[in-house]
């Protein structure tokens, strides 16, 4: 079974391209099962440089409620949401998440030191080391805050806005972070996201050391998503993704309808 559990629509999310028409059409043409829109909502973003905001939550809702409608009954269409995280809007992101009725709710982090990593020119001045520490430990730190969600989305946004592609998020880069990380997902029981769009534009799977830690850890709850905005990477290396997560002994995958977790054999 096909899933894919992160996308974004232009109806919602002013960085994406694909119409629910296009959406459903790619979804179809891809087989997929399940799979989710999860419209940005940045809470108070602070970045000027960035459009993506916050959006009317009753009035997604209620055009949710039309796009199903537009749904053939061989996929299974989620109503989402991607929360843009902030150390001091933890609380606001917890209560916000209760006030719609989301399948789904992904908590991300976008900032570097305030500025969203797709605009920031500080960021790949530091070391990859340093970098990938300090980005996983705001994510541990976000983790720790944040309750009201199920999946942590794309653990390496850091790196998927490197313009040196030659550079992979590495298990050994940060061991103490991503254990910190997988430590708090785990306890919480809240889902880690393989977001395919960094392996798309660098031509590499993440970390097999990544995958396995967080399952000898104790991890079980995974999910694939493909991020897209366009309607050209909607379910893109999903399949080839699902392949390399079992050749590193993943058997199960998950996705949630209603905030309940649903496992199935990968
Ligand atoms: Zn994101
Ligand atoms: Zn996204």
């Amino acid at each position: 079974m096909l899933i894919d559990l992160h996308n974004h629509t232009c109806h919602f999310s002013p960085d994406a391209k694909s119409t629910i028409d296009d959406f459903i059409t790619g979804a179809v043409n891809k087989g997929l099962a399940v799979a989710a829109i999860t419209e940005h909502y940045e809470y108070k973003n602070p970045d000027p440089n960035d459009n993506i905001q916050t959006f009317d939550l009753d009035l997604y809702t209620k055009t949710f409620k039309e796009w199903k409608k537009k749904c053939p009954s061989s996929l299974k269409l989620l109503m989402g949401v991607e929360f843009g995280y902030q150390t001091h809007t933890a609380s606001d992101i917890d209560e916000i998440a209760s006030t719609a009725p989301f399948d789904i709710v992904i908590l991300s982090n976008h900032l570097f030191r305030g500025v969203d990593v797709f605009f920031s020119k500080e960021v790949y001045k530091l070391p990859v080391k340093a970098r990938h520490a300090e980005y996983v430990s705001k994510l541990v730190e976000m983790a720790e805050n944040c309750n009201n969600f199920d999946v942590l989305g794309h653990f390496d946004y850091v790196n998927k806005r490197n313009p040196d592609l030659s550079v992979n998020m590495l298990y050994d880069d940060c061991p103490k972070e991503f254990d910190r990380l997988f430590e708090t997902l785990i306890s919480k029981e809240k889902a880690l996201e393989i977001n395919t769009a960094t392996p798309a534009r660098r031509d590499s799977m993440p970390d097999a050391k990544i995958i396995k830690r967080y399952m000898k850890m104790g991890g079980k709850l995974i999910t694939v998503s493909s991020d897209s905005h366009i309607m050209e990477n909607i379910g893109a290396l999903i399949p080839e993704t699902c392949e390399y997560l079992k050749s590193l002994g993943v058997k199960e995958l998950c996705y949630f309808e209603g905030r309940k977790v649903k496992t199935f054999g990968l």
